[in-house]
């Protein structure tokens, strides 16, 4: 084998042994900090770094430091925690395809180095996970995989010739047909101690045959409930939604797009304490890129889509297809039903996540949807801080860690470094100047 087929092998073997190695104590001066909190920003600012982990957050002058602190001067910069997906999904899609074949170590290093290029530090794939992704949970958080950390919800529980109407391998989904099946594969799933288990009520539309009875995920609830787990919902109708929240879901892990929310729907979700994801994005994806906005020329967005994929986007019979008037409708009206619960659930003052279904097809862009989702979400009638909050600390509520999602003392030095102010514009955010993970830089702008 000559030295040049090494190469690639040297090199990655070299960012896992910078990964590996420790951190050094830096300060980040004079920035403006958006400490997840919802707050508002703290300015002039330093964020005092340390093995990894934040060791103090303050105005310049109260922040003693260390003669050996690196000094890195972010005036005119906001530094805010790095976003915590907690709906997206790993090795499903590459350029323009689906299948099983993705579901690789390359592949999904690919997707999380993506990620973490665009600020999301941490991600939640929500079902459709096969073996390979205890391998790489177990290096992510040793901190020797490359890209966004990781969390997972297994394989999950679809529908026999139903949902998920997905090409995914045997093992990375189960399809009970009764509920002792689903009994017996929550119990198998909670041998390999997941953070959820996930379940798909929907019949896409009407389009597919059979949707899960509520005897099946009540099996699947119960089931993963006597073992500790928490268990994360597919959703589209009101009346699914409302029926799992009665029966004790524990994430609502989509939007309600059918109908308007209503009160018993609002105080239910207060009354079991459920978690609300409304992802946005999901729907817009099915027809934005055909409609070609201009930010689709923005390096931003570009960097975020493999060559095949922009070859599709510009293909006039591709585009010509995906905006079929009737197909068009439904999804904007499903944007807009969804943009709307949103506003009346948080005001309600309901727990909501943050996702945007990313890599769940080859439309919904790792790093880059959960970018736009925060626009959607301002779009909605939430000031950016708010959106903000969603994606760092709220979103780190929901997967229950403590260790992140806000900047403060003990906290992972998980940072994202934009210009600009984006607790006035969101689009801010969109102006990356570097990420931090774990107390190192991983990334710099996102630049053609
Ligand atoms: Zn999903």
């Amino acid at each position: 084998m000559s030295m040049k087929r090494y190469a690639p092998l040297l090199a990655l073997a070299g960012l896992a042994l910078a990964q590996a190695a420790p951190a050094q104590t830096v300060a980040l001066r004079h920035a403006r900090v958006i400490d997840g909190n919802g707050g508002a920003p703290l300015e002039n600012a330093t964020v005092l770094i340390e093995n990894g982990r934040i060791a103090a957050v303050g105005a310049d002058a109260s922040v003693k430091l260390p003669a050996k602190a690196k000094l890195i001067d972010l005036a005119g910069k906001s530094v805010l925690p790095g976003l915590i997906s907690d709906h997206s999904h790993l090795g499903i899609t590459d350029g323009t395809g689906a299948g099983p074949q993705n579901y690789n170590r390359a592949n999904i290093v690919r997707e999380l180095r993506q990620w973490q290029r665009y600020g999301v530090t941490t991600v939640t794939s929500l079902g459709l996970n096969g073996p390979l992704f205890y391998t790489l949970q177990r290096e992510a958080h040793a901190g020797t995989l490359p890209g966004a950390d990781i969390f997972g919800a297994d394989r999950g529980i679809g529908v026999p010739a139903g949902a998920p109407p997905m090409n995914v391998a045997a093992d990375q989904l189960y399809r009970p047909s009764t509920p002792e099946q689903a009994r017996a594969a929550v119990d198998e799933t909670a041998t390999r101690h997941p953070s959820f288990v996930k379940v798909w009520v929907d019949d896409f539309h009407h389009s597919v045959p059979a949707k899960m009875s509520p005897e099946v995920y009540r099996a699947a609830l119960d089931e993963a409930h006597k073992k500790g787990l928490r268990v994360a919902a597919h959703v589209y109708y009101l009346a699914d939604a409302k029926q799992l929240v009665a029966d004790g879901a524990d994430v609502i892990a989509h939007g309600v797009r059918d109908e308007p929310v209503d009160q018993a729907f609002v105080d239910a979700l207060k009354a079991h304490g459920t978690w609300y994801i409304p992802t946005l994005g999901l729907d817009e994806s099915f027809y934005i890129y055909a409609q070609q906005p201009a930010w689709m020329q923005t390096a931003f967005f570009r960097q975020a889509v493999q060559p095949a994929l922009a070859a599709q986007f510009a293909d006039p019979a591709w585009r010509a297809k995906v905006l079929d008037p009737k197909a068009l409708a439904v999804n904007q009206a499903s944007v807009k039903t969804n943009q709307a619960n949103l506003k009346r659930l948080y005001d309600a003052g309901v727990k909501i996540g943050f996702g945007t279904d990313s890599g769940a097809t080859p439309l919904r862009l790792p790093g880059f949807a959960e970018h736009r989702e925060l626009h959607l979400i301002t779009e909605a009638g939430l000031t950016p801080l708010q959106a903000i909050s969603l994606a760092t600390r709220d979103a780190a509520a929901l997967l229950k860690l403590d260790d992140r999602g806000t900047l403060a003392p003990g906290k992972r030095a998980d940072l994202l470094v934009v210009d600009g102010d984006p607790s006035h514009a969101i689009a801010d955010l969109d102006r990356i100047e570097a990420v931090w993970q774990r107390g190192r830089q991983v990334a710099g702008p996102i630049a053609p």
